[in-house]
């Protein structure tokens, strides 16, 4: 019977909703488990991507719901800054690109688009469309602490915590670079860009080469390559400019110059120019005093630096490259010939300046002529030119020595010369630094951003020490899902620096004190998990913002202050305070925040930072767990792969079920997860033959059912105690896994190692011709735990296989305890018993195949006593770590009763360990414990079933004295055809 996916999740919402089983209230006799999830910008609709990071934490609350916690799984909407902004720009700038996905994606009526120029008109309607998303996903939210950074009493609770961060002197006013938008004159980081790229920093150093009483500025990470100078490098297409940099005539490139203004030097341009009129002129490198030439290149890129590249051939792959080729007439031949550059470009020499493994002294090699030879590099658009370049760079980086013609820097390591030269360069006013942007980063307007210098401007002080030290403390404490990512996390806090809070545009809070400027959205998302408990009672319209202040915040959060003062200043009833200070201790710690991998350098680790900044040590969170992206049938989701689809699109054609196992089965925490449909039909349909099951022994009388309802294992059959026993394996392991949220090893048990078992488990019933009602008292144990094991991650059509298990009267499966595990059903002879008769059957066919033949009886023999005694022995060594051959068998020579047999049948003993040795540990012990298996009536019992397999008759029989034929080993009983 195919289930009605659609109609089982509305029945079901509703129930929940009717019952509201996930409204969470403080219980002091019940321990609580307060999970969050980042809350979405509700800037555009939701699609299948958005749902794994949620999917998973709702897995996880009802997880532990389960567990019997009190779990608190609230949810709320970001309507702060650029994200939402951004669009509603784009919208008024009539962007096609955006309109059309919306509409004909996303199914947004076009009469709405007028209206989402406004930004907050976005908010609304996405924020609708998310919430409705999230319902029909199952989430097990308590909707009830819902709110938006734009409530009015959130925007007191975000006064409060930058009040509180300013207090203790974690706000600076200052100048650090940001990564800006030109166009929107506004700081910009991660949320704010294209693609969420987070914006990063390198600084490099400015030498300063002299042409004609001009400084031509090359910018460089390897001050002490100037040694190895042979040329600078000028795109002679390229726009350059003459410009008075500060008290210097500089010649950068145009972009470079426009850079500079923004790095707060004081730029006037005089005079435009193009590479060309440079290319051949000679200027003066620092320090060597070296007159060297302009030599033209294609690969100078204007916007990098300054426009003006230093060349080291000898220890720049690049320039190496380059040079070879303009001499090999490789490149700009006709231009060469032009310019009459031959004679110049033939006469520069690499000169080598660091010995290395890739130059040692009584050599004449050139480390980048050595280096490109090894990757059999040809053409300077050869891309494994990068990867030589780093190879080279961290080579002598790490193991390099500047060479005598460095002067004063001879013998120095690469790195201390480096940092030397560096620092002598700018002492002596021979060089200057410039901070650049590592990455290519576009605002979400469209334009490309840069780095600027903001001066007198509100930052967020991570760089301060005693606050990293706090942040690595509450690291320290946490736990991380998964581990591998705590490293990551480390090297966040450790580079973090200032950082600008404020934005001149966008919804959100005001900087208290400098109203001008609205704090942005990466600042006041990082402690809203203590907002949910406020927000239950704004929303019961119990206090409102005239209720709440600094000092109501330092109460409730902090026990700061007297109750009653505070009670009567925010002029509400002590009582109403005392509950809302007692509810926030009641649920904090945070003890679950779970994001998406992109957030680590940001959001989840401000969320650290403010924390430990603003609470006290036991109110520190506890665990963050971190999840990857998801892929569609292979492929990056993206709009220009028509790939996209929108979550309540899919839920309306799949049923949110399947699209919550599917985005999970496919990949652990930090793996990309893999959707696609195939895998949705296929768990469709497995879920569907264990609602059949449900429904078949529904039908069946309770009488029925009853009379084995006591448990008795005495009347069990074999294959009843092996099926309970593997049970409580896979329980063990769900569990197991669950704990870890290895949620893919968790599905993958519950959905097909179970329907394995549970396969064997009928046909070896059947065979023996059981009836169902017979086998229903254990199939029903078993199938009450595979649905509740379902049930975090198949909500709906957990319940409705939960309710026909139990005739309406097991209450929801959402609110049922999680299987325990039972160790006494754990029955090792019944699961060595059942592998034995598998086993058999499966060599059995092989024989049949490999031989060609139709036997009309198959004798087994199983192994004899002196075999069993033998193999035990051996196991027994093995597992003490006795594995070489020679000490096995000199040891078991040692057994009086049977060192002639033993010796008679040495190539048997030796088959014995081999297959021992090949076991696994677990089951080395495993049949260990068991000792000798009976394996004639465990082979007798499954002789119906084998008969059934083979169509042949079968004998089972144990070798002995008398038999001719010997074959059989333990755990390996021979076969004969007849
Ligand atoms: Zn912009």
């Amino acid at each position: 019977m195919p289930i009605d996916w659609i109609s089982v999740q509305e029945k079901w919402l509703r129930a929940w909703e009717d019952a509201k089983i996930f409204e969470s209230n403080p219980n002091d006799n019940r321990a609580k488990y307060f999970i969050t999830v980042a809350y979405p910008y509700p800037n555009s609709p939701q699609h299948i991507g958005h749902g794994r990071t949620y999917t998973l934490a709702d897995v996880h609350a009802r997880y532990m719901r389960m567990r019997g916690y009190n779990v608190l799984f609230p949810m709320g909407f970001h309507y702060t800054g650029t994200p939402i902004l951004a669009m509603s720009k784009r919208i008024a700038e009539n962007d096609r690109d955006i309109i059309e996905a919306f509409i004909n994606i996303y199914g947004v009526k076009p009469e709405y688009i007028e209206a989402f120029k406004e930004p907050i008109n976005i908010a609304r309607y996405f924020h609708r469309e998310i919430k409705q998303g999230m319902r029909e996903m199952g989430y097990s939210i308590d909707w009830r602490r819902e709110f938006t950074t734009i409530d009015p009493v959130y925007k007191k609770f975000i006064t409060w915590q930058f009040n509180k961060l300013k207090a203790k002197g974690l706000i600076v006013q200052g100048s650090h670079p940001v990564g800006w938008c030109p166009k929107d004159h506004s700081p910009v980081s991660q949320h704010d860009t294209l693609g969420d790229v987070e914006p990063e920093f390198v600084e490099y150093l400015l030498i300063k080469f002299h042409y004609n009483g001009y400084i031509l500025p090359i910018a460089t990470l390897r001050a002490e390559t100037i040694f190895g100078v042979t040329n600078l490098w000028v795109n002679p297409e390229g726009d350059y400019v003459i410009a008075d940099v500060n008290d210097e005539q500089w010649i950068v490139s145009k972009v470079c110059a426009e850079k500079l203004i923004h790095l707060n030097k004081k730029v006037r341009i005089k005079q435009e120019l193009k590479g060309v009129e440079l290319i051949g002129k000679t200027v003066v490198a620092p320090l060597i005093d070296i007159s060297i030439p302009i030599l033209p290149a294609e690969f100078v890129d204007p916007s990098n630096g300054t426009g003006i590249v230093m060349s080291v051939p000898a220890h720049a792959p690049y320039d190496y490259q380059a040079l070879d080729d303009l001499k090999n007439g490789r490149v700009m031949q006709e231009f060469i010939d032009k310019h009459n550059l031959h004679t110049l470009i033939q006469g520069i020499k690499p000169i080598v300046i660091i010995r290395s493994e890739y130059h040692h002294n009584y050599t004449n090699s050139i480390p980048a002529h050595e280096v490109i030879r090894k990757y059999n590099i040809a053409s300077q658009r050869d891309t494994r030119l990068k990867e030589a370049t780093e190879e080279l760079y961290s080579h002598e980086f790490y193991k390099g020595v500047m060479l005598d013609n460095t002067m004063e820097y001879a013998n120095l390591s690469v790195k201390d010369a480096r940092d030397k030269v560096k620092q002598d360069l700018i002492s002596r006013h021979m060089a200057d630094t410039m901070i650049e942007l590592a990455n290519k980063v576009r605002c979400r307007c469209g334009s490309e951003c840069m780095v600027k210098i903001l001066t007198d401007q509100w930052f967020i002080n991570y760089s301060n020490k005693e606050w990293k030290d706090l942040a690595y403390r509450c690291l320290d404490k946490m736990s991380v899902m998964p581990e591998d990512i705590r490293q990551e996390f480390k090297y966040v806090i450790s580079w973090l620096k200032e950082r600008a809070c404020a934005r001149r545009s966008g919804l959100g809070t005001n900087l208290p004190w400098d109203k001008d400027w609205i704090i942005e959205s990466l600042s006041d998302s990082v402690i809203y998990m203590a907002y949910y408990i406020i927000a239950k009672y704004v929303n019961s319209s119990l206090i409102n913002e005239e209720n709440v202040n600094d000092e109501f915040f330092d109460y409730v959060f902090l026990g700061v202050g007297s109750g009653d003062d505070v009670a009567s200043k925010c002029k509400i009833d002590k009582e109403l305070l005392e509950s809302i200070r007692q509810e926030f201790l009641y649920y904090y710690p945070l003890d679950s925040r779970h994001s998406g991998r992109d957030l680590v350098p940001n959001h989840l680790t401000f969320f650290i930072f403010n924390h430990v900044a603003l609470f006290p040590e036991q109110l520190w969170p506890k665990q963050i767990v971190v999840n990857g992206s998801v892929l569609m049938d292979g492929k990056k989701m993206s709009k220009s792969l028509g790939n996209i689809v929108p979550l309540r699109k899919a839920i309306a054609e799949h049923g949110s079920d399947a699209i919550r196992a599917s985005l999970l089965i496919s990949a652990e925490l930090l793996q990309d997860a893999d959707f696609t449909l195939d895998m949705l039909k296929s768990i469709k349909e497995r879920v569907e033959r264990i609602y059949n099951t449900c429904v078949q022994l529904s039908s069946l009388s309770t009488d029925t059912i009853g009379r084995y309802s006591n448990n008795n294992t005495n009347s069990m059959q074999q294959e009843d105690l092996w099926l309970l026993s593997r049970l409580n394996y896979v329980i063990k392991d769900v569990t197991d896994a669950m704990d870890k949220l290895r949620v893919r090893e968790a599905l993958n048990n519950i959905l097909y190692i179970m329907e394995q078992d549970l396969q064997w488990y009928l046909k070896r019933a059947r065979s023996k011709n059981r009836s169902d009602e017979d086998i229903a008292m254990v199939m029903r144990l078993f199938l009450d735990a595979r649905v509740r094991m379902l049930a975090p991650f198949m909500p709906f059509i957990s319940e409705e296989m939960w309710s026909i298990l139990h005739n309406n009267k097991g209450g929801f499966v959402s609110l049922a305890e999680w299987p325990k595990a039972d160790d006494s059903m754990i029955n090792l002879i019944a699961y060595e018993g059942e592998s034995l008769i598998r086993n058999t059957l499966n060599d059995i066919m092989n024989i049949v195949k490999v031989t060609k033949t139709k036997p009309e009886k198959v004798i087994i023999y199983t192994a004899e006593e002196w075999k069993w005694s033998t193999y035990l022995n051996i196991l027994g060594l093995v597992t003490k770590g006795i594995t070489n051959y020679t000490d096995i068998i000199r040891s078991i020579l040692t057994d009086e009763h049977h060192t002639n047999r033993i010796k008679e049948n040495m190539s048997m003993v030796k088959k014995m360990i081999d297959s021992i040795l090949s076991d696994t540990p677990a089951s080395r012990i495993r049949k260990l414990s068991i000792g000798m298996l009976d394996e004639v009536s465990i082979l007798k019992d499954a002789k119906g079933l084998l008969e059934q397999e083979l169509h042949a008759s079968i004998l089972v029989s144990k070798e002995d004295e008398y038999s001719k034929k010997k074959g059989a080993l333990p755990y390996k009983p021979a076969i004969y055809l007849e």
